[in-house]
């Protein structure tokens, strides 16, 4: 969202949103610095939840140095130093979206850092998946990585971006899937349907990307008319568009809603 105008906050909430949740991202450039990262940290856990709230948008977080920007594991060291100091905070959910990218030893290496902190603070994870041809490969790496810490539970764990080859490695695993809609890449609306009608709604729910480049805030609203229209009922649409999501991010403490 912060790369979003605040028209995007008020068409979400007219179309029944209920919460943003953003992920540290990826901001269209690589930072510099772990300076960069403090105030971006700044920005999404202090400025950002009063913007949405100006919309009546309650806004969580996730912190991390992203799969982006994480070959230099020098600069994800200091990063990640930085992160402690801010898991206070009352809007912040847990690490995300941490995860690879190119499917690189260094990538790996920062993920595994990224995983250890989340153990260690006993926190809530989204993982970013890779894309295209390194997606299959990168989850399976990335489920690897968080089954070889003992102190991570599967069911406090959301994989992100998966696809029609990875979802079931990601569900037989105890992981919940999360599909991201978007126009290019990803998945599209009627392939989340299709997802969904052949797994499932167990553990499975779906997100928008929100970011500098073509992405749809409005995916999940669209996506819903499209189920009814394909004749799922507005109990089935319900528990993927607001129940799962809301039962996930309910493990921490801190996610609450006002109806809620
Ligand atoms: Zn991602």
């Amino acid at each position: 969202m912060v790369s979003r105008v605040t028209d995007d906050y008020r068409n979400m909430a007219a179309a029944g949103c209920a919460a943003v949740t953003e992920p540290a991202f990826w901001a269209g450039f690589d930072r510099s610095s772990a300076q960069g990262f403090h105030d971006y940290f700044c920005q999404i856990t202090e400025h950002e939840p009063k913007r949405a709230a100006k919309y009546g948008l309650p806004h969580f977080c996730w912190l991390c140095i992203n799969p982006k920007e994480s070959e230099d594991v020098q600069l994800a060291e200091e990063v990640l130093a930085l992160i402690p100091q801010f898991l206070d905070r009352p809007t912040v959910l847990g690490l995300g979206e941490i995860g690879l990218n190119k499917n690189s030893r260094n990538e790996l290496k920062v993920l595994e850092m990224h995983i250890e902190l989340a153990a260690r603070h006993d926190l809530m994870i989204l993982a970013h998946t890779p894309h295209l041809e390194d997606k299959f490969k990168g989850t399976r790496i990335t489920l690897d990585a968080l089954r070889n810490n003992r102190r991570i539970k599967p069911g406090r764990v959301i994989i992100d971006h998966v696809e029609e080859h990875t979802v079931a490695m990601v569900l037989d695993a105890g992981f919940w899937a999360g599909m991201t809609l978007y126009p290019g890449t990803k998945c599209t609306s009627s392939r989340a349907i299709d997802m969904i009608e052949q797994y499932g709604p167990e553990r499975l729910w779906m997100n928008s990307a929100c970011d500098w480049g073509d992405s749809v805030p409005l995916a999940i609203p669209y996506t819903a008319l499209e189920m009814r229209k394909r004749g799922h009922s507005v109990a089935q649409i319900d528990r993927v568009i607001y129940q799962n999501p809301f039962d996930f991010l309910s493990q921490s403490p801190k996610f609450k809603l006002p109806s809620s």
